[in-house]
């Protein structure tokens, strides 16, 4: 249930009508925006006499939400949400470039693409330190090493980095972590999510490999409802019949997802083709329908990638793509 406040209520008049909602065992979600409160109402609200709280001089309307999802819901918080990760604003108009190489290999290898997607113009760093592979003979990731080789990027280049976790029992690896990333096959590891839902940090939550988007946003709902709202939307390409593709890239997820949830929504074309040579018209694809940012796979020597060479792009040819995507922002704006 939402109840949207007149506006210029006084304080003490919201909040005690707060103080008698969670009296009724209710999860209140407060969302001051520029002209009006929304409060949005979690737990069985069955009991909640909703002519009652209409005939209030302070409330404007009331409604029931249908929609499972409550907290990403933008019903409940109508304002984009901003993320900031250091000096970096995610949503809300702010738009945001992710690049790196699937996994880290080595010092030399990070800290060289590190250094040059910055030099792009990327204003976060990413880098697999636990891998999800297919076969369990591939590359599974440096592990602990690889995470410390980021912060070394990090303090090489300024920029924060992203990395994913796929066991809880490995959080206190991410201490020192600016953005976990929660990856496709993990969407619906509702133990993991649910722990980082604890943690005070943005986690940034890929679709499931054939996830829908009501699925997805139950995803993020099991981080959110334990306490960090933190969460940034990741389409990443879906399993369907596609032949020559990686994955389908599913573009209308984004002005859907907007539509739907308060969260920041971005597109990793890297991992929806599968092809170095696909992701430049897909990432601008993405941005052009509203992305709030594009992460993409970058190595400094594709051919010879522990991991996702063929989807990664080589710096020079990032450099380029960043100045095409940035000429669609204008063409957007
Ligand atoms: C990745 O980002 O390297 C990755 C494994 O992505 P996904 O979970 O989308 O397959
Ligand atoms: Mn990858």
């Amino acid at each position: 249930m939402i109840i949207v406040l007149k506006p210029n209520v006084k304080e003490e008049r919201k909040r005690q009508l707060i103080d008698w909602l969670k009296g009724m065992n209710l999860g209140v979600h407060i969302s001051n925006g520029e002209f009006q409160t929304v409060l949005g109402l979690i737990g069985d609200t069955t009991q909640v006499d909703i002519e009652l709280i209409d005939s209030l001089d302070i409330v404007d309307s009331v409604k029931r939400v249908t929609e499972t999802f409550k907290s990403s819901n933008r019903k409940f918080h109508p304002e984009d949400t901003v993320i900031e990760v250091g000096d970096v604003k995610i949503g809300g108009g702010n738009f945001c470039l992710i690049a790196g190489p699937c996994s880290v290999e080595t010092e030399e290898q990070i800290v060289t693409v590190a250094k040059a997607v910055k030099a792009a113009g990327a204003n976060l760093f990413r880098g697999g330190a636990f891998k999800p592979r297919t076969s369990p003979y591939d590359f599974q990731g440096l592990g602990a090493r690889g995470i410390e080789l980021l912060k070394i990027a990090r303090e090489e280049t300024g920029l924060p980095f992203v990395t994913e976790i796929m066991n809880i029992s490995d959080l206190p690896l991410f201490e020192d972590v600016d953005v976990l990333q929660v990856g496709a096959r993990n969407t619906q590891n509702y133990d993991l999510l649910k722990e980082l839902g604890r943690i005070d940090k943005p986690i940034l939550l890929k679709r499931g490999l054939a996830g829908t988007l009501k699925e997805l946003l139950m995803s993020a709902e099991y981080i959110m409802s334990n306490g960090n709202e933190k969460v940034i939307l990741c389409e990443r390409g879906i399993r369907t019949y596609s032949d020559y593709m990686r994955n389908t890239l599913d573009i209308s997820a984004v002005p859907m997802l907007h539509e739907l949830s308060h969260l920041p929504v971005i597109v990793d074309p890297s991992h929806a083709t599968g092809m170095a040579r696909m992701v430049p018209p897909m990432a601008m694809a993405a941005t052009a329908c509203g992305a709030d940012g594009i992460m993409i796979e970058v190595h400094n020597d594709p051919i010879h990638a522990l991991c996702d060479g063929a989807q990664s792009m080589t710096p020079e040819d990032y450099t380029a793509l960043v100045k095409r995507i940035k000429a669609v922002r204008e063409v957007i704006a």
